[in-house]
C-alpha cells in the first residue's frame, strides 16, 4: 500500500496515485483528515478531497484507503465508495474513541460493513493490549476484514527513529492472532527517507503481511511528513529490491539475523537514550562547578555490572570493556557545551 501523507489537491492526488500503481503498489493510501500534534498544523482538506481520493480509484482501478477517527469520518467514506479505512495511532489509544467507531460500524448493514478492509494502527505508546482491545472492539461490532498496521511508538526526546519499532510487540501480536493480516508502516517509524527502505526489507523478513509507504511526486513540498516520504521512482526500488534475495546461504540463518537485527534496533535507542541522560548529567554538573567524571562512582558502576556477567552468561571482560567504552563516550557527551 502506497501513497501520500495527505491529500492536498486533486492534481497531486491523482499523480501520486498513477506514480505508486506504475511502481506497483496494490492499494492507493492518502489521508484527509489529519490528526496534528499542534494547531496550525496542515489538518488535511477533509470531505472535499473525497472525490479526489474516489477519481484516484477509477482512474488507477486500485482499491484506496484513508484514515477515519470519527463515525462522520465513517459514513462520509462509505458515501464516497472507498474500499478500507485504517484508524490512526492517537485513535487507537483512545478507548472512547474506537468504541464509538466500533458501534458505527456495528449498526451498518452487514454489506455496508463488509466493503471496506479496517485496519488498526498500534497506539502511540507501547501498550499490545490496548492495541488487542481496540481490534477485538472491531471484531465485537462484526467487522470481518480486519488487519493491524505496526507504525512504531513514541517516545520523549533524543532518538533514532521517529517511533521506535519495538519489533518484539508486533510480533507477540502474530503469536496472539496469527490470523490476522499484520502490515509495517516503515515511513512512520523511520520518520526519514532513507530509513524507509531498510525497515521495509526487515519487516518483510520477519514475515509480516506487507507495507503501507508514504510516497509523494515532491516529497520536500509535501504539506506533512515531508522529511519521510518517498517518490514513486524510488517506491518502485523499494519494491524491486524486496524481490532481489540479499543473501543465498543456508535459510536456517536467516531466523537467527532477524532476531539480531531487531536486538540491534533496540541497542541503538538504549545507547542514544543513555547518551541523552549523559548530557542531562553534564548540565547537571557544569551548573554547579562539579567534576564531570567522579572516579567511585565509575568503579561501582563497573564493578556491579561485571559481578553479573557470569549469571547473564556473558563474559566478564567483554562486560568491562563495553562499560568502559560506553563511558568514554558518556564522558565526551557530558563535556560537550
Ligand atoms: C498517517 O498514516 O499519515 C498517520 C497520521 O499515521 P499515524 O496514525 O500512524 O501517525
Ligand atoms: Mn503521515
Amino acid at each position: 500500500m502506497a501513497g501520500p501523507c495527505s491529500a492536498e489537491t486533486e492534481e497531486q492526488t491523482l499523480t501520486a496515485a498513477r506514480g505508486v500503481a506504475a511502481a506497483g503498489a496494490d492499494v492507493f493510501r492518502a489521508g484527509v483528515w489529519k490528526p496534528r500534534t499542534k494547531p496550525g498544523g496542515f489538518e488535511g482538506i477533509g470531505a472535499p478531497a473525497l472525490p479526489w481520493l474516489a477519481r484516484a480509484r477509477r482512474e488507477t482501478g486500485l482499491p484506496v484507503i484513508t484514515e477515519i477517527a470519527t463515525p462522520a469520518h465513517l459514513h462520509l467514506v462509505l458515501e464516497a465508495g472507498l474500499d478500507g479505512v485504517w484508524i490512526g495511532a492517537r485513535t487507537t489509544a483512545n478507548p472512547f474513541a474506537v468504541q464509538e467507531l466500533a458501534d458505527a460500524f456495528a449498526a451498518l448493514s452487514d454489506r455496508e460493513r463488509n466493503s471496506l478492509a479496517v485496519l488498526v494502527k498500534n497506539p502511540v505508546n507501547p501498550d499490545l493490549e490496548l492495541w488487542i482491545g481496540a481490534i477485538e472492539r472491531l471484531q465485537g461490532a462484526g467487522v470481518g476484514r480486519l488487519g493491524a498496521i505496526h507504525r512504531g511508538f513514541s517516545s520523549y526526546g533524543e532518538r533514532y527513529y521517529r517511533n521506535a519499532p519495538m519489533w518484539r510487540i508486533p510480533i507477540e501480536l502474530k503469536r496472539r492472532m496469527p490470523q490476522l493480516p499484520l502490515y509495517c508502516d516503515p515511513s512512520h517509524i523511520g520518520g526519514r527517507r532513507d530509513l524507509v527502505a531498510p525497515l521495509s526489507r526487515q519487516a518483510m523478513d520477519m514475515e509480516f503481511d506487507g507495507l503501507i509507504i508514504e510516497s509523494h511526486c515532491k516529497p520536500d513540498k509535501a504539506l506533512s511528513d515531508s522529511a519521510q516520504q518517498i517518490t514513486p521512482d524510488e517506491l518502485r526500488e523499494l519494491i524491486a529490491g524486496l524481490d532481489r534475495p540479499c543473501r543465498a546461504e543456508d535459510g536456517g540463518l536467516d531466523d537467527c539475523r532477524r532476531r539480531i537485527d531487531a536486538i540491534d534496533d533496540e541497542l541503538m535507542e538504549l545507547l542514544a537514550r543513555r547518551m541523552a541522560v549523559s548530557r542531562e548529567i553534564g548540565r547537571y554538573k557544569r551548573e554547579r562547578g562539579l567534576a564531570i567524571v567522579q572516579p567511585d562512582r565509575y568503579r561501582t558502576l563497573i564493578e556491579r555490572r561485571a559481578a553479573e556477567a557470569a549469571r547473564l552468561k556473558i563474559d566478564e571482560n567483554f562486560v568491562r570493556s563495553i562499560l568502559e567504552t560506553i563511558h568514554e563516550e558518556s564522558v565526551r557527551q557530558q563535556l560537550k557545551p
